[in-house]
C-alpha cells in the first residue's frame, strides 16, 4: 500500500468514527467497472496502430465515436436519408459518459444522469424529446411527460446538522448571507437581459462583454463585484465542481454565470413567492433510474449493425477521393479498414487530435487549449432504505455540505412503488483541480485502489446516514480520466472560432461536447446533429 492510500484509508476510518459509526459490519464487494481503461491506453502507447489491416470495409460515412454526439449524428443521417454509414465505437456499449450499468438487478446511471428541460435554444433537443414521447403539445401548450420528469422533492442539503430543502445553505445564516444571495440574482438578472447566455452555445454570438467575462476567472470576478459571504461562495463553489467538474477559481467567469443565466436564473430565497425561508427548487429536469442511459439506448436501438462496438480508432486519413479509418477490432482482435466519403469525428478533442493524420488547424488549437476534469462515480447498493437525520425529506439529490463528493442520487427515486426495499445511490466525485484537489486528478484515479474510495465515500455520507456501512453491498466504481472539459478562462475565446455551427475540415467533420468547452448532454446532442446534417 502507498503511503499516499494509505493516509486516504487512515483518514476515512477516523472520520467514520468522528460520524460516530463502526467500520462496515460486513464486507462490502466491489471494485472498479464501465470503461475499458486498457482499450483506451492501448491506442495511446501505439501498440495497435502499428497493426497492419487485414480486413478492407466500404461504407459512405463512418462516425467514430459513440457517445451523444455521435449517436446524434448517426440519427442525423438517417433523418436525411443517409442509411449507408457505420457508427465504431471503443466500448462495448455506446453511451460515453451518459450510459448505465446494472448492481446487483437495479438499474443505475455510470455517467450522466438528467437533462432539464431544454429552453428555446434547445431546438434539436426539444425535437428528440418529441419523437421519444416525453413532450408533447396540449392545448397549445408543451407538457413533459410527469413520469419522466424528477419527482418532488428533488434535492436537499445536509447543513448544520439537518437536512433542509433545496442546495443554498439556508438554515441560520444570518441577513449579510441574505442580503447577498438578493444581490447575486440581481446580477445574474442584469446580465440575463444584457447578454444571450444560450444552450447550446453554438447559437450564441460572442459579444466584447461576454469575451470580457471569458478571460476573467470566476472567482476573481466574484471579489471584484464584492460577492464574500461564504455560504454563497460555497454554493457557487459546488455549481462549478458539479456542472464542469473544477473548482471557481479553475473555470471562467462567463462559465459560472452561463450555469445560471443560460437556463432558470439564480432565485435569492423568497424571491418568488415561495416563502421566505423556502428555496424555490430548480426548474423541470428529466431522469431515470438509469439516467441518461435511458437516452443513448434509445438512440442506438435503431441502428442495428451499423452500430460497431468494441472498435478502437486509431487512424483516420483524408486522402484525395475519400477518407480511410482504421479500427482495431477487439473481438477479433485484428485490424480492420474503412474507406468512406466523409468522417464524422464524434471523439473528445484529446483522442482526435492523436488519430487524424496531419491534425487541421482547428483541431490542433482545440487540443492545445483544451483541460479536462477527470470523475468518479460509484454506484453503492443498499439492502434497505437509509435511515435519515431530521429535516427535509429523502430526495433524488442528496448533498452534503462542505465535501469533496457532490452527494448522490437515488436510482429509486422515481419508483411510484412505495414499498421500502433496496436501492443504489449514485455518488458523484469530480477530480479536477479545486479548493479540495490538487491539479494530479487523473493520476490520483489511477493509483488509488477501490477500496480508498470506499472509505472516502462511506466517510462523507455516513455523518447524515450513519447506517451506510451497515445497509452497503456493494460498490461498482466507473472512473473518467478525461471526463469533461474545463470551461477555464478564455477558451470560449479560442474555441470561438470553432462556433457559430458546424466544424469541419475537408471531408472532416467534427462533434463532441469538448467543442462547446465545457459537457452536457444539449452541448454534445446539438454538435452531433449539426455535424450529421452539415455532412448529409
Ligand atoms: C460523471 C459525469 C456525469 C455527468 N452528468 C451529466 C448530467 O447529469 N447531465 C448532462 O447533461 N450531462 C452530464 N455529463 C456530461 C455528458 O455526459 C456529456 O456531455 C455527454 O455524454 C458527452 O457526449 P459526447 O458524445 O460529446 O462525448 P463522450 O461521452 O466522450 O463520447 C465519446 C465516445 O467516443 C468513444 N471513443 C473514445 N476513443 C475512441 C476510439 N479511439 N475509437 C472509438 N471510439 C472511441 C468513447 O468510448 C465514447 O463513447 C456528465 C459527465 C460525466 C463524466
Amino acid at each position: 500500500m502507498q503511503r499516499r492510500d494509505f493516509l486516504g484509508v487512515a483518514g476515512a476510518a477516523s472520520a467514520l468514527a468522528l460520524a460516530g459509526c463502526e467500520a462496515p459490519l460486513t464486507p462490502i464487494d466491489g471494485g472498479f467497472t464501465g470503461i475499458d481503461v486498457a482499450r483506451g491506453h492501448a491506442m495511446r502507447d501505439g501498440a495497435l496502430k502499428s497493426q497492419a489491416p487485414i480486413t478492407m470495409k466500404r461504407t459512405r460515412v463512418v462516425i467514430a465515436g459513440g457517445g451523444v454526439a455521435g449517436l446524434a449524428a448517426a440519427r442525423a443521417l438517417r433523418l436525411s436519408g443517409i442509411e449507408d454509414f457505420a457508427l465504431l465505437e471503443l466500448e462495448d456499449t455506446p453511451g460515453g459518459n451518459a450510459r448505465s450499468g446494472i448492481v446487483n438487478g437495479i438499474a443505475c446511471p455510470l455517467g450522466a444522469h438528467y437533462l432539464p428541460v431544454p429552453n428555446d435554444d434547445a431546438r434539436e433537443v426539444q425535437d428528440l424529446l418529441e419523437e421519444l414521447g416525453l413532450r408533447r403539445r396540449v392545448s397549445g401548450r408543451w407538457e413533459y411527460d410527469e413520469r419522466h420528469l424528477c419527482h418532488s422533492p428533488q434535492e436537499r442539503l445536509f447543513f448544520r446538522g439537518e437536512w433542509q430543502d433545496g442546495l443554498l445553505p439556508m438554515h441560520d445564516v444570518g441577513e449579510s448571507t441574505h442580503a447577498q444571495y438578493r444581490k447575486f440574482a440581481q446580477r445574474v438578472d442584469a446580465l440575463q437581459h444584457a447578454e444571450h447566455f444560450a444552450i447550446p452555445t453554438l447559437k450564441v454570438a460572442l459579444t466584447p462583454e461576454l469575451l470580457a467575462l471569458d478571460a476573467l476567472p470566476f472567482e476573481r470576478w466574484l471579489d471584484s463585484e464584492g460577492f464574500s459571504d461564504a455560504q454563497l461562495r460555497w454554493y457557487l463553489d459546488y455549481c462549478c465542481r458539479d456542472d464542469y467538474g473544477a473548482g471557481m477559481e479553475q473555470v471562467s467567469a462567463w462559465a459560472g454565470i452561463h450555469y445560471f443565466a443560460s437556463r432558470h436564473g439564480f432565485h435569492a430565497p423568497g424571491s418568488s413567492g415561495s416563502g421566505a425561508d423556502s428555496t424555490p427548487e430548480r426548474d423541470g429536469v428529466l431522469t431515470w433510474p438509469e439516467g441518461n442511459g435511458w437516452l443513448t439506448q434509445r438512440l442506438a436501438a435503431p441502428l442495428g449493425d451499423r452500430l460497431r462496438t468494441g472498435q478502437v480508432v486509431t487512424r483516420i486519413a483524408e486522402l484525395r477521393g475519400g477518407v480511410e479509418v482504421d479500427a482495431w477490432d477487439a473481438a477479433s482482435k485484428s485490424m480492420v479498414r474503412w474507406q468512406a466519403e466523409r468522417c464524422i469525428v464524434a471523439l473528445p478533442v484529446f483522442i482526435a487530435a492523436r488519430v487524424v493524420e496531419n491534425a487541421p488547424a482547428v483541431l490542433a488549437n482545440a487540443a492545445r487549449h483544451l483541460r479536462y476534469a477527470p470523475w468518479l462515480v460509484a454506484n453503492v447498493h443498499l439492502r434497505g432504505p437509509l435511515a435519515d437525520r431530521s429535516g427535509a425529506a429523502p430526495s433524488w439529490d442528496n448533498v452534503v455540505f462542505g465535501t469533496r463528493g457532490l452527494g448522490y442520487v437515488d436510482a429509486r427515486h422515481q419508483d411510484l412503488d412505495p414499498t421500502p426495499r433496496g436501492t443504489v445511490i449514485s455518488w458523484y466525485r469530480p477530480l479536477g483541480p479545486s479548493r479540495y484537489d490538487a491539479a494530479d486528478g487523473r493520476r490520483v484515479l489511477l493509483e488509488r485502489p477501490w477500496t480508498a474510495w470506499r472509505d472516502e465515500l462511506l466517510a462523507e455520507l455516513s455523518v447524515p446516514h450513519p447506517d451506510l456501512p451497515a445497509l452497503a453491498t456493494r460498490i461498482e466504481i466507473t472512473r473518467y480520466g478525461h471526463a469533461m472539459a474545463i470551461p477555464t478562462p478564455g477558451l470560449l475565446a479560442q474555441m470561438g472560432a470553432a462556433n457559430g455551427g458546424r466544424v469541419a475540415a475537408g471531408r472532416l467533420s467534427f462533434a463532441h461536447a469538448d467543442w462547446s468547452g465545457y459537457s452536457i448532454f444539449e452541448e454534445a446532442f446539438t454538435r452531433g446533429h449539426v455535424a450529421g446534417m452539415g455532412v448529409a
